[in-house]
């Protein structure tokens, strides 16, 4: 006989079990599947415990929901462009093709060997041209519907990986050091600034090239907005995502400029120029004393055709850090005419300024802005004061002058004309409505989306450059575009292949080049969820009719390092396939969980710092168990030996149990009291684990399995256990463990006999409604502390008898009334009422009045009732009946239940959810 539950074995065995069953094939008639995805890995080759952690929550969430009756939708695929894998084939002589795919082989034998439940036949891979193809089939829909732009724009450049780098791969130095250690302050200061590859910490260096956008500003207001409506995110991740789109309400104020040859309709007829500035504050705007734009502006680029230092100053600043411009600038000749006093302004260009940041140009106000401040003093231009510090709120500071540092707060106009006087708010309003000059106006932080890449390892985008036509599409009949072999270069290898380059013009049919810059591989990531619907379809990226039924992802599980990008894209990509008709919703993801990190010794681990463990360390099941049961899936928690430990004691405990019942069959056949606890306990823990796997507390789930293996345990000690009874709970056990377990929960349900696979098992049932779980526990675990607290202060060292009285019928009336009762609606007394009501209902047998007042006058007021439905005197007695048992076995000591009858005076304490104990 053996009682060692040898996890090797049981897996390969119930995997195989598995795989010739098919059990994790989505159901062909299914209509409208549970969607469960966890965010795909990229291929590195080897899984961490992050991406265990992660698919641990979407395997168990989704073999729950499969026990539950759903059809569930499960799949798995390759994030499997990029740059890592172009870098390791450079540097082992192979081509990323082949090391790709090598990762993914090893990859899915992982994620295999950890037993995850995958309907593998929905398997995709972004690098192969079966996915890319519709990569660039969906550019070319974004390029026909105008969300697409080709432009000349300054880049963050990484001069180590050679590629372009859009904005949040750009990270200060100073980040990167603050997550691994905590140094001293002064030296994170003396690096603030550097502006660092994400990816190798190169310092990143600015470019001029021709690049390709996807236009996602056209969607910022409603990224913006819908972040509200997404209730089953985290608010960690649409507080980011609102950050990151940074929303500011304010006015748009435009200027007149003149003053240079390409002003005035002199010339050769350039009208009269107009820029327009965003401002947050427009109360201070008789505070401006000059007008910058920044070196990218319209202006800017006017400016510099007649006047070298302008267009010195811009070359300059364009190759430069923006954190190393600080605040340079050049005056120009051109002045600009304020709005309200009509006083002449100086034009600067000025690096602080940047182009795609509100309209790209500012008014200075030095006098109420931190920025406008530090340049002012710069350029020695006028500092003025246009709003005082309200004199009430902090007393006698309105007589500071705002050349020292700028008052940025609120308070009252003065030098500012008719408006002399009113609070800053208000001004701000009625400037704006009284002079055609502003406007109200929104913008948003968000940038468009660069998604050139300058590398071979991505989807080629799928356009052509052509001398007589410009640039354009390449026609769908001749996509895939595919990648040419790889060579090994140290720039682009699609550059390097010029057979490749070279093609025909779709529009004139004469020579042209193929575009060269691959496509970020977040494009690859913004619609994958859809692909999983359809990965066959040879005509189209996904079943528009498909998404529409499927749709929305009901549980999405990833890292929150993806809450500024992916995650945004994904909504991005989701609106844009909205307006092009090819799906309805306009939000993909339903529910998010972000899931928490994994820690060992306080630090993330991470190969980097050799703090890695691996899952065949512990085996599949043992690691799969405690990563759920150590938190909450957003929590972080530390790895330990130690608790590692619990999670397979846990599952030998579980093992041994149903060995010993089967092998022993030693069980009783007449049922007793005690029984009937145990049958409820079940039921109640069904009700509670039902309610934690619902809300992904797997954690909270275990701990009630652990606690349901401890009390049958017990019970079988306590007396031969009744048959049915025990194998019912060693069922439910094997039943409720299935989805963290499922190794386990097959194996323990196979040897009690289960219909059937445990994967494909109905999910338990209470017997009898435990809806009110939570209350009758509370009532068992209280009376117990109660009777150890008197044992304990009263000191009795043997009890022979304990009592348990509960509370008579009129109390649980009074109480309930009490608890419906709002004081003083009708002027009435409360007390009163409650009182009345008691005394007139002849079912409780209400003794005298003065009692019943008593009584109430202690509940009237006071909380504790709601949601306790159906308490009543008769349920307490049966609850405490059936537990009576435990008494009896921790105190040993006879034990009875009873009522409270007439004037007993021990009974006058019990009170309803807490009944009266006497001990002799
Ligand atoms: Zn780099
Ligand atoms: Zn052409």
């Amino acid at each position: 006989m053996t009682t060692h539950y040898d996890h090797a074995q049981v897996q390969e065995f119930w995997q195989y079990v598995w795989e010739r069953d098919d059990v994790y094939a989505l159901d062909a008639d299914a209509t409208d599947p549970t969607y469960v995805l966890g965010m795909f890995p990229y291929t590195s080759g080897t899984l961490h415990m992050g991406h265990v952690r992660n698919y641990a929550i979407t395997d168990a969430y989704s073999r729950y929901r499969r026990m539950r009756g759903d059809d569930v939708l499960h799949p798995m695929g390759w994030d499997a462009f990029g740059l890592p894998a172009e870098n390791a084939a450079f540097d082992r002589g192979t081509d990323p093709e082949s090391w790709t795919q090598a990762c993914i082989r090893r990859m899915r034998e992982e994620l295999e060997t950890m037993g995850f439940g995958y309907d593998w036949s929905r398997e995709i891979t972004t690098c192969e041209p079966e996915y890319y193809r519709w990569n660039q089939w969906l550019f070319k829909r974004l390029y026909e519907a105008g969300l697409v732009e080709y432009e000349a724009a300054t880049v963050n450049w990484c001069p180590d990986c050679e590629t372009v780098l859009a904005d949040a791969q750009v990270v200060d130095r100073e980040d990167e050091r603050s997550e691994s250690s905590d140094q001293a302050s002064g030296e994170a200061a003396s690096s603030h600034g550097d502006r660092v590859c994400w990816r190798c910490k190169t310092p990143v260096g600015r470019r001029e090239l021709d690049q390709w956008f996807f236009t996602i500003t056209d969607y910022a207001a409603e990224l913006h907005e819908g972040l509200d409506d997404l209730e089953g995110w985290p608010e960690g991740v649409r507080e980011i995502q609102r950050n990151w789109i940074g929303r500011q309400e304010g006015a748009r104020i435009t200027f007149d400029v003149a003053g240079y040859s390409g002003a005035g309709g002199g010339g050769d007829g350039d009208a009269d120029r107009t820029v327009d500035v965003f401002s947050t504050r427009p109360e201070t705007i008789y505070g401006a004393t000059y007008l910058a734009v920044s070196p990218g502006h319209d202006l800017a680029r006017a400016l510099a055709e007649d006047d070298d230092a302008v267009a010195d100053y811009i070359a300059t600043v364009r190759e430069q850090d923006p954190d190393r411009v600080g605040f340079s600038g050049v005056e120009t000749d051109a002045t600009a005419v304020h709005p309200l006093t009509g006083a002449e302004l100086p034009v600067y260009v000025a690096g602080y300024v940047l182009e795609d940041v509100g309209t790209g140009a500012v008014m200075g106000v030095p006098g109420h802005n931190e920025r406008d401040h530090s340049f002012a003093r710069e350029h020695d231009l006028p500092i003025e004061r246009v709003i005082v510090p309200d004199a009430d709120d902090n007393g006698g500071s309105g007589t500071e002058t705002v050349e020292g540092s700028p008052y940025t707060g609120a308070g009252v106009l003065e030098h500012s004309g008719e408006y002399d006087g009113l609070e800053s708010g208000v001004a701000g309003e009625r400037i704006v409505a009284d002079h055609d000059a502003l406007a109200d106006d929104v913008t948003y932080r968000l940038r468009d989306w660069l998604i050139s890449r300058q590398r071979y390892w991505g989807t080629p985008i799928p356009m052509v450059h052509c001398d007589e036509c410009g640039r354009v599409p390449v026609s769908d009949e001749n996509l895939p575009v595919e990648l040419p072999e790889f060579v090994r270069t140290t720039g682009n290898p699609l550059d390097a292949a010029e057979e490749w380059t070279e093609t025909t013009c779709p529009d004139c049919g004469g020579p042209a080049r193929r575009e060269t810059d691959t496509m970020d591989t977040f494009v690859d990531s913004s619609w994958y969820y859809l692909r999983f619907l359809s990965p066959a379809l040879a005509d189209a990226p996904f079943e528009t009719e498909v998404a529409n039924d499927w749709l929305p992802i009901d549980l999405y599980v990833g890292g929150d390092e993806h809450a500024s990008l992916h995650l945004l894209y994904t909504r991005f990509f989701t609106k844009a396939l909205a307006d092009l008709d090819l799906i309805e919703r306009r939000e993909p993801i339903r529910e998010l969980v972000s899931q928490g990190t994994v820690l060992y010794d306080g630090e993330k681990m991470s190969s980097s710092k050799g703090n890695v463990v691996t899952p065949e360390e512990y085996g599949a099941e043992t690691t799969r168990l405690f990563v759920l049961s150590a938190a909450h899936p957003e929590q972080d928690f530390e790895w330990t030996a130690n608790n590692v430990r619990g999670a397979y004691d846990l599952q030998q405990t579980l093992y041994r149990m149903a060995t010993a019942f089967v092998e022993e069959g030693d069980a009783r056949v007449e049922r007793r009291d005690h029984d009937e606890y145990v049958a409820r306990e079940i039921d109640r823990t069904i009700a509670a684990v039902t309610a934690e796997y619902d809300r992904y507390r797997f954690h909270r789930a275990a701990t009630e399995i652990r606690e349901l293996a401890r009390l049958l345990r017990r019970y079988r000690e306590y007396d031969r256990p009744h048959g049915d009874v025990y194998r019912r709970g060693l069922l439910t056990l094997a039943a409720l463990i299935a989805p963290m377990a499922p190794h386990l929960g097959e194996e323990l349900w196979n040897k009690l006999r289960g219909d059937g696979l445990a994967v494909e098992a109905d999910w338990p049932e209470p017997d009898h409604d435990a809806s009110q779980y939570r209350l009758e526990r509370r009532l068992i675990d209280r009376t117990l502390e109660d009777v150890r607290d008197i044992v304990g202060v009263a000191d009795i060292d043997d009890p022979e008898r304990i009592e348990l009285i509960v509370a008579p019928d009129w109390k649980y009336r009074a109480a309930e009334l009490a608890s419906r009762t709002d004081s003083g609606d009708d002027g009435s007394d409360p007390v009163d009422s409650v009182v009345d009501a008691v005394l007139a209902d002849e079912s409780v047998a209400a003794p005298d009045p003065s009692r019943v007042a008593a009584f109430a006058g202690e509940l009237v007021g006071r909380d504790g009732w709601d949601g306790e439905e159906g308490r009543s005197a008769d349920r307490e007695l049966a609850i405490l009946d059936r537990a009576s048992w435990l008494v009896t076995d921790e105190f040993d000591a006879a034990v009875t239940v009873r009522r409270a009858t007439g004037d007993d005076a021990q009974a006058a304490k019990a009170r309803p959810g807490k009944p009266a104990i006497r001990i002799s």
